[in-house]
């Protein structure tokens, strides 16, 4: 329990954990032996209308804000994080239309979204720039009412299962020459150029895709932009900052909740040299140090997302928050493995998931070391600016009705 959660909170949490429990839960072992890329699972999860929690209600949302959407994200990452990572990546998607779209865009878009029929992605990262958004080579040249795109794009979370790609691409100038300019587009999956990579299975988060799209000679319409020309690193650092920071925390949050209530358990059975192992005082301690890096991941989680919802400049907490919860995640899961010694390798526990998955979490959003030095950033008072204030008017909640306005 935290100050930052309301009572509406508490009990969406509870249906969110239902849910989990009896439709996620029940498909982990499969989806873990199969590695396929699980689109069933996914679809039902996204049908709750998840995807809409900070999506207005005017567009068919929930608008319920970042703190609900963490709380869904973190207890069906509890469960699954292969699911958590799928439930947050759309998100992203979602979020370069709600902050850059036009209200065509907003109208046509959000309300698919909101109900789950559509799952957008967001698409930046190449081979040959990752974490140097700018060095991307992806063209987008501009032909009479459309631009035509020529890339490709790595590691897209939901890459198998989205029907619209938010892509990020490099636009040409008018004699076709790469400009410096980045631009968003919003790609539909099913036009003609694009082609899914087929599936290369990885470490951990079994069921999720983040995979590879190329993009040859794709025809998008000029109404499919997002922004005006050369927002499209605007559009990435965005919804980045604003969704993915506080989502990725939030999946290695409930990997670490899991963790905990893996580890409590197998210690409080497991019995060693007469008594449980829990009762033994490394072991406890080891248990303690697990409960405090919890519980601090989980105020600095809400906090943030607290602050979203409530306007507040907090990009620092966002990227304070993921950092902080991804490497205790990585530090808890390490260790929770070797407190169950053997029995953490099995793959018929689920401990070994966890610690695979874990490390899955670092890279998105920007590694440890992207978290780190925007923070040396603001400590060196060269940072440039904050999207959660620049966006605040988008990311906070509407205030609450009046007794007027809810008898009215
Ligand atoms: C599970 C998962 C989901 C993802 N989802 C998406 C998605 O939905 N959309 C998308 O576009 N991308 C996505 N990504 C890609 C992710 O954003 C990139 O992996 C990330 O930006 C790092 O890029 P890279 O892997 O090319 O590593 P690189 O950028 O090549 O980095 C390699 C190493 O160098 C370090 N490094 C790089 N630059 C610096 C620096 N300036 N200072 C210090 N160290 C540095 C990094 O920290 C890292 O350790 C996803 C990745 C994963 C693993």
């Amino acid at each position: 329990m935290s100050v930052f959660e309301t009572d509406d909170h508490r009990s969406f949490r509870q249906d969110v954990r239902d849910f989990a429990a009896s439709e996620v839960a029940p498909h982990v072992s499969q989806m873990e032996t199969s590695r396929k890329v699980d689109s069933q699972v996914s679809g039902w999860i996204v049908a709750q209308g998840w995807l809409g929690l900070t999506i207005p209600r005017k567009y068919g949302g929930i608008g319920a804000g970042h703190l609900a959407k963490t709380i869904a994200i973190e207890e069906i990452a509890r469960v699954s994080a292969a699911m958590g990572a799928m439930l947050q990546a759309s998100q992203l998607g979602a979020a370069m239309i709600i902050h850059y779209g036009t209200e065509e865009q907003k109208q046509t878009w959000l309300p698919q979204i909101a109900t789950g029929e559509c799952l957008p992605t967001i698409a930046v990262t190449e081979h040959e720039s990752g974490g140097h958004v700018l060095g991307m080579q992806t063209t987008a040249r501009r032909v009479g009412d459309h631009y035509v795109l020529d890339g490709s794009k790595v590691y897209v979370g939901n890459s198998h299962i989205g029907h619209v790609h938010g892509v990020v691409a490099r636009t040409c100038d008018a004699d076709t020459r790469p400009s410096k300019s980045l631009s968003a587009f919003l790609v539909r999956a099913d036009l003609p150029g694009v082609r899914l990579v087929p599936y290369q299975r990885a470490l951990g988060l079994h069921g999720f895709s983040f995979g590879d799209i190329v993009f040859d000679n794709v025809a998008v319409p000029a109404s499919d932009r997002l922004g005006d020309e050369g927002d499209g690193l605007d559009v990435a650092y965005s919804s980045s900052v604003l969704y993915g920071r506080p989502n990725l925390t939030a999946v290695a949050l409930g990997i670490l909740q899991a963790t905990a209530d893996a580890t409590v358990s197998f210690t409080k059975k497991r019995h060693r040299y007469g008594e449980p192992l829990a009762h033994h005082p490394v072991i406890g301690q080891r248990i303690g140090r697990l409960e405090h890096q919890l519980r601090t991941a989980r105020t600095l989680a809400y906090q943030a997302a607290h602050m979203l919802d409530h306007g507040q400049a907090c990009d620092n907490e966002l990227i304070n928050a993921k950092y902080y919860t991804v490497e205790t995640a990585l530090d808890a899961t390490r260790d929770a493995v070797r407190i169950h010694g053997g029995a953490g390798l099995r793959t018929d526990r689920p401990l070994q998931r966890f610690y695979r998955d874990a490390i899955h979490i670092d890279a998105p959003a920007g590694t440890a070391e992207i978290q780190l030095h925007r923070l040396a950033e603001t400590a060196l008072g060269v940072d440039r600016g904050q999207w959660s204030e620049r966006f605040a008017h988008l990311t906070a909640l509407p205030p609450p009705a009046t007794a007027k306005e809810n008898a009215a």
